[in-house]
């Protein structure tokens, strides 16, 4: 890797990101380290050290393993460790007040818990620290000229070194060579890309939700076991809540936006929505006092996903994280896939020579990762379904479904592996796990089931193992 070239003030950066979220800082410090110059722009103000942390906005993110690659590469990894907890599965609450475990994974790992803004302030300083680049707050990026390229930003004036004003107030035209849009999924970057009649799909899935906090318990201490993830799940209706080091735990109450049956549309006033409380998730009502204030004063944030066709325009731009794919949070996977994007667009630009060929390596980027995107989106939004579904209304079939499977991945313990563990214990792409993860279900209601049912669960292991071989399709 070429050393980084100290940048005087007066020198604008060949390279622009847009977006300092949680992707926007990892990428710049990749192609800060490769190449030297680069101007990172973030339309929010920096936030002070004593901020507060904000509330009413789902806070966590999980970080897995894919995360964990780019962050140990950024030398960030025993930084982030420390503000995260461990969570070694999710914790089930049925109606009756039943706990269920679901382990992550059958060998105890761990995937960690983290505040997104900790997080998010942890990787800001980490870029600004990174020689070479310059972070830029309250610099609003307007539009995108691709051919150019270069960038209307709204915040710049007056700053050494941003060339072209516009003449507008306020404004700047920053000229530059590459532009890497992490603006988010409703980013600025992309509409560059799709006024060029690419196809952008944008859907809620019919699905938002509302943080709702779990106070500390009177002795400061968590209220509920603070090494799980918990879920209480009522079918297409979910609370959940993750463990906050100060004893706490941040809850989000996931219904349908609209609909006559239980939804934001008819759960409106505060008193409603202990009623839902107390009929649905009744063993939390008396952890949460302050229940119908905060219901009354959080919002409803929508579910956004968010698919394009075009990510990249020849050598000048680049869209990674949210930008190009936002995903549903199901399964934890959409800022580590973020991640796992910098990590592979900055390989990618490794390989592409000296002075490098970006537009060779931009179109590696995306063609690298656009099937694997497809398969974890696909996969989040599939596992709300299985998060949501109570393990105790499962049907005769489908416990012996799940039953079978787990007998599977228990006898042949290296040979299957649950789709879960494989996208967050493992770095395999997310599109041939989810093959696997078809083929495992092909073979266990098709081939297995299907001849053998019931049976198979009255088998010494020693004969399922047999079965399974025998069934298995010879590769
Ligand atoms: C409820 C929920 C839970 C989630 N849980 C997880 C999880 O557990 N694990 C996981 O991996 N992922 C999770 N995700 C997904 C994860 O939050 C996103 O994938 C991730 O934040 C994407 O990062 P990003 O940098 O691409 O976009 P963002 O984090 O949205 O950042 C975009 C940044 O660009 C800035 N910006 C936007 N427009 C402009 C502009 N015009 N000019 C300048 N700056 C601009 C914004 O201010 C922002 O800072 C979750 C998402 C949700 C909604």
């Amino acid at each position: 890797m070429r050393a980084a070239e100290p940048l005087s003030s007066d020198q604008p950066a060949p390279i622009v990101v847009v977006g300092a979220g949680m992707v926007g800082p990892v990428v710049a410090i990749y192609l800060a380290r490769r190449f030297g110059g680069v101007t990172l722009l973030e339309r929010q103000s920096a936030p002070a050290p004593a901020d507060p942390v904000p509330t009413g906005r789902s806070l966590h993110v999980v970080v897995s393993a894919r995360g964990w690659h780019a962050l140990r590469d950024l030398g960030v990894e025993e930084q982030v460790l420390s503000i995260s907890l461990p969570l070694r599965g999710r914790l089930e609450h049925s109606l009756t007040g039943k706990l269920t475990e679901q382990p992550y994974s059958r060998r105890g790992q761990e995937i960690w818990c983290v505040e997104r803004s900790r997080l998010n302030r942890l990787l800001r300083a980490a870029a600004v620290a990174t020689p070479g680049l310059r972070v830029r707050h309250d610099a609003r990026v307007l539009a995108v000229e691709p051919d150019v390229p270069a960038v209307l930003v709204e915040g710049l004036e007056g700053i050494a070194g941003i060339e072209g004003t516009t003449g507008v107030e306020g404004r700047a035209r920053l000229t530059c060579e590459h532009v890497v849009g992490c603006d988010g999924a409703f980013s600025r970057v992309r509409e560059a890309l799709t006024d060029r009649h690419d196809r952008v799909q944008m859907n809620t899935l019919g699905l938002g939700y509302k943080e709702i906090r779990i106070p500390a318990g009177p002795d400061g201490g968590w209220p509920l076991p603070h090494q799980f993830f918990h879920i209480w799940p009522r079918n297409r209706l979910l609370f959940s809540a993750f463990p906050n080091p100060g004893g706490d735990f941040t809850g989000s109450l996931f219904l349908p936006l609209h609909g006559d049956d239980i939804s934001f549309e008819t759960i409106q006033t505060d008193g409603d929505a202990v009623a839902l409380f107390q009929q649905l998730f009744p063993d939390v009502v008396s952890l949460i006092p302050d229940l119908a204030e905060q219901y009354e004063s959080h919002p409803v944030n929508s579910i956004v996903t968010m698919s394009c066709d075009r990510w990249i325009w020849r050598d000048t731009v680049a869209l990674v994280g949210d930008s190009a794919h936002a995903m549903a949070p199901f399964m934890g996977q959409g800022m580590n896939c973020g991640f796992e994007d910098a990590r592979i667009l900055d390989e990618c630009l490794a390989r592409a020579g000296e002075p490098a060929d970006w537009a060779g390596a931009f179109a590696e980027y995306e063609s690298l990762r656009k099937p694997h995107v497809e398969a974890i989106a696909e996969v989040s939004i599939q596992h709300y379904q299985h998060l949501a579904s109570p393990t105790t209304t499962a049907t005769a079939q489908d416990v012996l479904r799940q039953r079978v499977t787990g007998r599977l991945y228990d006898v042949f313990s290296t040979k299957f592996t649950p789709l879960y563990e494989r996208c967050a214990f493992t770095e395999e792409p997310y599109a041939e796990a989810l093959q696997q993860h078809l083929a495992t279900e092909r073979l266990v209601d098709d081939v297995l089931i299907g001849r053998d049912g019931n049976a198979l669960l009255d088998m010494s292991r020693n004969e399922f193992a047999d079965v399974v071989n025998r069934s298995r399709p010879r590769t």
